[in-house]
């Protein structure tokens, strides 16, 4: 490890955020956080208890009415200066991120772009807190509405976008007056470490957030939402998981917003433009090593253009160099740990079994990381594991369709429903899929459409709730109607 890594990680604060102060667990318990790329141990830290769960809400709740009191520009001038602490310090965000996640230094520069994003379109949101005011329509009353902060929330985030899963929870939370617990995903808590310290030395009262890494996430999650004062979970993982979280959350009845799986299909048209169709696939299946959740997961090509697509992705697949994300010629990383390397092996395996030819790839990488080579499978059929479930590694499954009735029967074929690619250059087909398609996003000759500006979210088991946009405030707000008796 060099000089400068180990003093960016001499940085990062190692303790549970509770209050005004970093600390040690309860029982002094700790958990190691491990870089993919080489196995080697990053940091040392303190494992959250359900005791310190119960302190981390407990200062949340303290704080949560002088904060949910501060004026909308006092917010946004704090998440302001959040985003440009962010900016200042991006190199350090990249760094950590490629260090504890694998994903390649470019790509993570990107990702302190995108997810910083979310702080400066949040700043800008928080000021527009509009309501209504409208007479009923018997003239006998004024009738308001008016948003108010939900209170409380229980935030936890997955291990692949270490920041922008973070940034596009709070920075809502922030701008709506909510106090928040972060629960950080244990394989990648150093960035959301982190960035916690950037908010409070970006002005966020102590108190506001409270970040509680741990190597059991349900002794953190079940104490929070059993106590009655928390008041919303926000949750980015799998579907599983969400389920239960689901459960517990109906005992007190609370909010939820729920960002889980995907089985993105990526419909490719004989009308398209096959060498953008290219590009587009690079784009929606390699991002992020295949690991996202928008992550393109069926390729669904026409019969006639199947062969050439499957060639010509398969050429751009073979180009990427694997490798430690630190090094500048890598252009695709390690996966997360050695259980994604072994389903990987899985999946080509029960394809091949089932009649899949192996184009490209189908193997592991070399070295001592949790490597895989960039795969394309053709010939795949419907039946195979990689069409059916999230593969979350960087695995190009074709499937060949004959007509468009046939596509969208293919693509809807999966309970999940977040993101779906549709390339073609029919304007008439362009609505008719997507009038079709059971997905919360679609891109429309477009690989990667996620933007903070815009509501991110699924339908079916995909899950609830909209992060981003203007819809992302909503999430951390509640309405309140004021029916005021009009004498005339
Ligand atoms: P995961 O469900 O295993 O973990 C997500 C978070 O939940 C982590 O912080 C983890 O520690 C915590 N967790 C795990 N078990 C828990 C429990 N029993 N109680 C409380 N918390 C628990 O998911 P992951 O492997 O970190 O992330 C990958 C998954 O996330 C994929 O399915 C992916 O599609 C999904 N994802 C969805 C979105 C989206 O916006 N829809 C974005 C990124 C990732």
């Amino acid at each position: 490890m060099t000089d400068s890594i180990r003093a960016l990680l001499d940085r990062v604060p190692t303790g549970l955020l509770i209050g005004s102060e970093w600390r040690e667990a309860s029982d002094g318990g700790t958990f190691d956080v491990h870089n993919p790329a080489t196995g080697e141990i990053l940091a040392t830290l303190a494992s959250a208890t359900q005791d310190d769960a119960r302190a981390a809400l407990d200062a949340a709740c303290e704080a949560a009415a002088e904060w949910a009191a501060t004026s909308t520009r006092h917010r946004s001038e704090v998440l302001r200066r959040a985003f440009d602490l962010i900016t200042e310090r991006a190199e350090d965000f990249a760094t950590l991120m490629t260090l504890e996640m694998g994903k390649p230094l470019a790509e993570a520069r990107g990702e302190v772009t995108y997810g910083n994003e979310y702080l400066r379109w949040f700043s800008e949101e928080a000021v527009r807190d509009y309501g209504r005011s409208f007479p009923a329509p018997e003239g006998t009353l004024e009738m308001i509405t008016r948003r108010k902060p939900v209170g409380p929330c229980l935030l936890i985030t997955p291990w692949n976008f270490p920041l922008a899963m973070a940034s596009r929870k709070v920075a809502p939370a922030v701008a709506a007056g909510c106090t928040m617990v972060l629960k950080p995903a244990a394989l990648t808590p150093l960035t959301s470490q982190y960035f916690a310290q950037t908010m409070l030395d970006a002005g966020l009262p102590a108190g506001v957030l409270n970040v509680v890494s741990s190597a059991k996430p349900s002794d953190v999650s079940t104490p929070i939402m059993q106590d009655s004062r928390l008041r919303k979970i926000s949750f980015t993982g799998s579907t599983g998981v969400g389920k239960k979280l689901l459960e517990l959350a109906s005992q007190n009845v609370l909010r939820t917003s729920m960002e889980l799986g995907g089985n993105a299909p990526f419909l490719v048209f004989e009308d398209a433009d096959i060498d953008a169709a290219v590009a587009g696939a690079m784009q929606a299946k390699m991002r992020n090593i295949g690991e996202a959740c928008t992550a393109a997961n069926r390729f669904l090509v026409h019969e006639s253009v199947a062969e050439e697509f499957g060639t010509k992705l398969a050429e751009e697949m073979n180009k990427l160099k694997v490798g430690n994300g630190l090094d500048s010629a890598t252009t695709c990383g390690p996966l997360i740990n050695p259980a994604a390397v072994d389903s990987m092996t899985e999946l080509v395996r029960d394809a091949s079994d089932k009649g899949a030819r192996v184009l490209c790839g189908g193997e592991r990488g070399e070295g001592e990381g949790f490597f895989y080579q960039p795969t394309v499978l053709v010939d795949v059929p419907r039946s195979a594991r990689a069409a059916q479930e999230e593969i979350f590694g960087p695995i190009a499954p074709i499937i060949t369709f004959s007509t468009e009735e046939e596509a969208l029967e293919i693509a809807n074929d999966t309970e999940y429903g977040l993101a779906s690619y549709l390339f073609t250059q029919s304007i008439d087909r362009i609505w008719r899929v997507s009038d079709g398609l059971e997905f919360g996003l679609l891109g429309i000759n477009a690989g990667v459409i996620s933007n903070a500006a815009a509501p991110f979210g699924g339908v079916k088991q995909s899950g609830m709730g909209r992060e981003g946009g203007a819809e992302g405030l909503d999430e951390y707000t509640s309405l309140q109607y004021l029916g005021v008796k009009v004498e005339r």
